[in-house]
């Protein structure tokens, strides 16, 4: 069973910062889905399956906070899904494969713990970018649908990250240190969603 550890948990008032930051996302994605007429209804994909990796403590927190919250028989079968899609990962890395595997969260289509999923989760689907302080900006083209709807669109529109990454880079560095965190291995984590359901926080 999901015990939470001292390592993994997050002080509340953290977490209330945090949730308000998702709440800036939300809206910022709303903004942009509703300019392109956006919906992830009745959508015959689901980009539940994409590989992402996740890179803060605090998020890892928050999303272990979620699951110990869940009933007792549910974050049982989350586990054994998470160890599962954590042996197939590892196969298809090896095989130099990018891993297309529902995460071990989503129960027929749903996220088990909506509330508690990380900033990715949040902003996939439409089309974002990122302006680095040298003035670069990298875009995201958004999920399948989103690229139909804005091919030889002339300005798409765009949920900028900046300001919501260095606000999250913020958080995180307020997140109390573990026994072998510092600075620089908080950079570190690379997470899958498995590898955050089975691993407690440094
Ligand atoms: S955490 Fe939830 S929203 Fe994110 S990939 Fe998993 S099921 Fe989907």
């Amino acid at each position: 069973m999901n015990q939470q550890t001292s390592a993994d948990q997050l002080p509340s008032s953290l977490a209330v910062r945090l949730v308000k930051l998702y709440r800036r996302m939300e809206a910022a994605y709303d903004i942009v889905a509703r300019q392109l007429d956006f919906s992830c209804r009745a959508c015959p994909d689901n980009c539940c399956d994409s590989y992402f990796l996740h890179h803060t403590r605090i998020e890892w927190a928050y999303l272990r906070e979620g699951l110990a919250q869940l009933p007792p028989e549910r974050q049982a079968h989350v586990m054994i899904q998470a160890r599962d899609y954590q042996q197939r990962a590892k196969t298809a890395l090896a095989a130099g494969i990018r891993p297309t595997i529902m995460c071990p969260l989503n129960e027929a289509g749903w996220c088990d713990l909506y509330q508690h999923r990380p900033m990715i989760c949040r902003l996939h689907g439409v089309p974002s970018s990122l302006r680095f302080p040298s003035g670069q900006v990298k875009k995201f083209p958004g999920c399948f649908r989103s690229q139909e709807l804005t091919a030889g669109h002339p300005a798409i529109p765009m949920v900028e990250r900046a300001s919501l990454l260095q606000e999250l880079v913020m958080l995180e560095g307020l997140m109390p240190s573990g026994s072998t965190s510092s600075g620089f291995t908080r950079l570190k984590v690379q997470k899958s969603i498995a590898e955050m359901i089975l691993e407690e926080l440094p």
